[in-house]
């Protein structure tokens, strides 16, 4: 620490040389590298935290770059995936930082093992199957969770101290988290900003362990219309939760094992989960796909079927098909293509 590198960050009091060295020993999983996932995570690898673990599904598309802050039009066009760009972004940022770059779908299995060891997990999903399972994890293994929204010019934070304060799903019953997505009424760059500064101002303090100063209620802001809000929430823990509670199930850890299909956030596209472990054999499925219609990079190959749909298989077992917001229609055409 001797070269000066946060000579700033030791001089602000609440942290100093002490706190530094608790943020260099720390480490934060990140689930997305979305919006909010890529600013968060530039400021926590800029604060010096020891070691961190990115973990997207998707890759780098032209229409992220105007609030995704991490990525370039040349990753873009590489259609790298976000969580490789991500890496390469962060690790030139600050070359001191650990930093864990992983390519997949958040489910149950990846999460249990990302989140061994674990200091804090920041939210930078977009839905909330995830965020639930974000939650039971929390909870079961007492690992502080910052939940975090945007969407058009407004966001929510809240920090999630296992035992202290209420769980997303107490919260859920009080408060009204979801309703507009990004798919009708879009997003600015600001309130992603204004998101993550809460979000990582409260993850220094909990990361520094001080817990006195962490924000005990829900912050919600509205950019456009000049409104900020701080709702207590501190009495919406329930006794009977079953995430937080006092006999907690953990009901989004329980093991589901089948072939998933959902339509994603505005995206106009399908994702297909298959069930269990697998890895795509890349030369097998080339060999079955007109070579004119397919691109491939390391990590994903790219086949465009017909005039309307194309689809992105991840080397994890994953397909994207793009142009369909229909699961059927999506279905019928992965077994065409992968076959039973
Ligand atoms: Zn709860």
């Amino acid at each position: 620490m001797s070269d000066g590198r946060y000579s700033r960050q030791e001089r602000f009091r609440p942290i100093g040389q002490k706190g530094q060295s608790k943020l260099a020993g720390s480490h934060v999983l990140i689930i997305g590298a979305g919006a909010l996932g890529t600013s968060s995570s530039e400021q926590l690898v800029r604060a010096g935290v020891g070691k961190l673990t990115i973990v997207d599904r998707d890759y780098v598309e032209l229409s992220n770059l105007q609030r995704q802050q991490l990525y370039t039009e040349a990753d873009a066009a590489a259609h790298l995936p976000k969580a490789e760009a991500a890496k390469r972004r962060l690790s030139s940022i600050n070359s001191t930082v650990s930093i864990e770059g992983v390519i997949a779908d958040v489910q149950r299995e990846e999460l249990l093992r990302l989140a061994d060891g674990v200091d804090l997990m920041m939210d930078g999903t977009d839905n909330f199957e995830t965020r639930m399972l974000m939650n039971d994890v929390a909870q079961k293994y007492n690992i502080p969770y910052i939940y975090g929204g945007c969407v058009g010019g407004n966001g929510l934070v809240f920090s999630i101290l296992p035992e202290k304060t209420p769980c997303l799903g107490c919260l859920l019953e009080r408060v009204p988290l979801g309703g507009a997505t990004c798919d009708t009424v879009g997003v600015i760059s600001p309130a992603v900003q204004m998101v993550t500064a809460l979000q990582v101002a409260e993850a220094l303090k909990i990361l520094t362990g001080d817990f006195a100063r962490v924000n005990p209620a829900l912050m919600t802001f509205d950019l456009w219309n000049n409104d900020r809000t701080s709702i207590k929430v501190s009495n919406a823990r329930r006794k009977d939760c079953p995430s937080c509670g006092d006999s907690p199930v953990y009901p989004y850890l329980e093991e589901v094992n089948a072939t998933k299909f959902a339509v994603l956030c505005g995206r106009d596209t399908v994702q297909i989960r298959p069930s269990g472990t697998m890895k795509r054999d890349f030369a097998e499925l080339k060999r079955r796909l007109p070579s004119e219609k397919v691109k491939e990079n390391p990590f994903l190959l790219s086949y465009d079927h017909g005039k309307h749909h194309r689809m992105v298989f991840f080397r994890d077992g994953r397909v994207l098909i793009h142009g369909t917001k229909d699961v059927i229609d999506a279905k019928k055409l992965y077994y065409e293509i992968v076959g039973g």
